[in-house]
Formats: C-alpha cells, sequence, structure tokens
C-alpha cells in the first residue's frame, strides 16, 4: 500500500466494516472525484457519492455589497 498524495484519508472512529466486520479498520478517503469508504483489513470498498454535499454557497447577486464613500 502507498499513500497517495492528493487523496486524503481519514479513519472513522467506532466504525465496523461491513464485509469483515472489524472495528476501527474503515476509513474514508477524500479525493477530488468524491468519498469512498474501505477498510484496511480487507479488500471492502464502497462509494459514498450518495452522500448529500452540505449546500454552502451563496446565491451570487443575490445582494450588493454597502460601499461607504466619504
Ligand atoms: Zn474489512
Amino acid at each position: 500500500m502507498s499513500p497517495v498524495g492528493s487523496q486524503r484519508k481519514r479513519f472513522i472512529a467506532g466504525a465496523v466494516c461491513p464485509q469483515c466486520g472489524v472495528e476501527d479498520r474503515t476509513y474514508v478517503l477524500v479525493a477530488a472525484s468524491g468519498q469512498s469508504r474501505h477498510c484496511s483489513d480487507c479488500a471492502f470498498s464502497e462509494s459514498l457519492a450518495d452522500l448529500p454535499e452540505p449546500d454552502s454557497a451563496e446565491p451570487v447577486g443575490a445582494w450588493e455589497p454597502v460601499k461607504l464613500l466619504e
């Protein structure tokens, strides 16, 4: 196993692998293409593309910044 620089690995505390049943071995890989869940003990992998993304984007043009002119 070699680490991939463009991906971030995040272990999930208390998570149990649905394939081998081992606790604290599953982790989430965050990549530009999306997130996926993996197990470091077996070959389990699952795409997390179904997760809803947080809608934090402000609508552009809905408001105008107020400029204070002297
Ligand atoms: Zn596993």
